[in-house]
């Protein structure tokens, strides 16, 4: 059983009409946030593992001209994955993409089960949920290190694990999402988190400060 953190469901409310609020007007445009299918938003998950947002859509864009379906990259050569995706430097994950390709031919699909979308070559919990939140918004939840961070801020939460191993985290984050909107408050969570709850947090512009725990402590939350 999972203890979930001691947060009402009034300040839950209030978060998430803040970032939604917040998201409408400010949200990015990525070209994987473009695209609605299931593997076109795991390949963007995996190719935005480890670099910032703006620096991946170029690689992005060429690596689904090219290997567009899971048949086609199942066909790969891993050296030719591995030069397009070099400039993220993730050349080292070719080999995993091109298994990752053979696994989906095999299974026939693409799930939509975080479950079964984990055991896949290269997929995380983070992009096992992302992919049913973002290609179908299924209403789940979303953790990664930097909504951990705007998270455990704003409901003043201990920040003394990793992302993927705070239950505590993930089953908070499990009652903030609703049926319909998942996709807009991860994606403005994200979004917020890149833009103003950064590590170095400029609360004096946030839209989250009046509820903030963070923010309060630290006496700018007027
Ligand atoms: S008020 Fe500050 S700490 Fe709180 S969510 Fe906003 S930027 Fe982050």
């Amino acid at each position: 059983m999972v203890e979930r953190p001691d947060v009402d469901e009034a300040s839950r409310k209030a978060f998430r009409r803040a970032v939604l609020a917040w998201f409408r007007r400010n949200g990015r445009r990525f070209p994987w946030r473009e695209r609605a299918g299931r593997y076109s938003v795991l390949i963007g998950e995996i190719l935005l593992q480890r670099t910032r947002g703006e620096a991946v859509a170029e690689v992005y864009e060429a690596f689904l001209r090219r290997w567009p379906t899971p048949e086609r990259l199942a066909r790969a050569a891993p050296r030719s994955v591995a030069e397009v995706i070099r400039p993220l430097g993730l050349a080292k994950r070719a080999p995993l993409l091109v298994r990752l390709g053979r696994e989906l031919v095999r299974l026939g699909r693409i799930p939509s089960d975080p479950k079964e979308l984990i055991v896949l070559p290269g997929v995380g919990p983070y992009a096992a949920h992302a992919v049913p939140v973002f290609a179908d918004g299924r209403p789940l939840p979303l953790v990664d290190w930097v909504v951990a961070r705007v998270l455990r801020r704003y409901f003043g939460l201990p920040a003394d694990r990793r992302p993927n191993a705070d239950r505590e985290l993930w089953a908070l984050a499990q009652e903030l999402v609703r049926p319909g909107r998942a996709r807009e408050l991860w994606l403005g969570v994200l979004d917020l988190g890149a833009a103003i709850c950064r590590p170095k947090p400029r609360c004096a512009e946030c839209p989250l400060r009046v509820g903030c725990a963070f923010a309060h402590s630290v006496g700018g939350s007027g």
